[in-house]
């Protein structure tokens, strides 16, 4: 195995895809040869370094801020305030119930008021008890 062919097979022999010959013959041409060893230590050192930046954690808040940015560069098209929808069921509930409440007022209130125009002026409770016999 010459020196090439043994740099080539690293990515192969780092993620353990060589077949077992092919394993001893890069093993022994690595235990033969400095350049080549040295070569393969840098790689599998590097490999390591790269595989260890994928477990560092996303600082607090990036997504957020990555959120903002975004939004601010696409000039609100993308991540605007939305309300979560459990927000806007409140929303909406809240305004039914005023409407009912409002309902229900002006519906109490158009009977009061029909009694009134009757006969001009405001009954008195024993007037009213007569008038609903
Ligand atoms: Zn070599």
């Amino acid at each position: 195995m010459d020196h090439d062919r043994a740099r080539e097979l690293f990515t192969a022999y780092h993620d353990e895809e060589l077949s077992s010959s092919e394993v001893e013959e890069l093993e022994s041409h690595l235990a033969a040869c400095e350049a080549c060893s040295v070569e393969w230590d840098t790689y599998r050192r590097t490999m390591e370094e790269i595989s260890g930046l994928h477990k560092f954690a996303a600082p607090v808040g990036m997504t957020e801020a990555v959120e903002q940015k975004i939004k601010r560069r696409s000039k609100g098209r993308f991540f605007s305030e939305q309300r979560s929808f459990s927000t806007q069921f409140a929303i909406v509930s809240f305004i039914l119930i005023l409407l009912f409440m409002a309902a229900y007022l002006v519906l109490t209130e158009v009977t009061e008021i029909t009694v009134l125009e009757e006969d001009g002026k405001t009954p008195t409770a024993q007037e009213r008890d007569a008038g609903a016999r």
